[in-house]
């Protein structure tokens, strides 16, 4: 009775995941997927999108770059993503929010450590991964990253994404 109890207390959380390039380049999409699916939580929207130019290029400047970079607490989060796309101009899968008890904390046990070195065997970096700057999955590192993430980033990225197209679309009509 005690654990149901102390169970239903628990908040029911949203986390944002996404396929680095290097993990959609792979072929690994389904299996990360699967890896969320199967743990129990409830996927609400994904995204496939190419990395917008202007995040790639502020990806490609960072890269390589050992000075530490200082930023305002709003630039926080383009930081963040600038460092997930390494410079390139792959594409991505966004999983806007993947629904469930404790998910950001569950979602980055199953991501495992930064450095895939020392991911434990059966997380995701620990299993299919090697390097640090190849490690093939994001996930938000707090439920208030994760509502950040979620509304910010994946809309602010979206709009971005948006906003390419209709350059393209209209360049194309020229
Ligand atoms: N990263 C890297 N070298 C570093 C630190 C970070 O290449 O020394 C990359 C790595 O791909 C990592 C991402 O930047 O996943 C974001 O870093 P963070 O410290 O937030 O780690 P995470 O939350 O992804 O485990």
């Amino acid at each position: 009775f005690l654990p149901h109890l102390i169970a239903s207390m628990e908040q029911v959380e949203e986390t944002y995941v996404m396929v680095k390039p290097d993990g959609v380049q792979r072929g690994l999409v389904g299996e990360v997927i699967s890896r969320f699916e199967k743990k129990g939580f409830k996927l609400t929207a994904l995204k496939l999108f190419q990395c917008p130019k202007e995040l790639a290029e502020y990806s490609r400047a960072l890269q390589g770059s050992q000075v530490q970079v200082i930023l305002p607490q709003t630039d926080q989060l383009h930081y963040l993503w600038s460092r997930c796309v390494y410079g390139t101009l792959g594409y991505c899968v966004l999983a806007k929010a993947w629904e469930g008890v404790g998910a950001v904390a569950s979602a980055r046990k199953l991501i495992g450590a930064t450095n895939p070195l020392q991911a434990e065997p059966g997380t995701i970096r620990g299993d299919l991964a090697v390097q640090m700057g190849r490690n093939v999955v994001h996930g938000s590192d707090s439920p208030e990253n994760g509502k950040r993430e979620i509304g910010e980033v994946f809309d602010a990225l979206m709009s971005i994404i948006e906003l390419n197209s209709a350059q393209n679309i209209s360049g194309l009509r020229k």
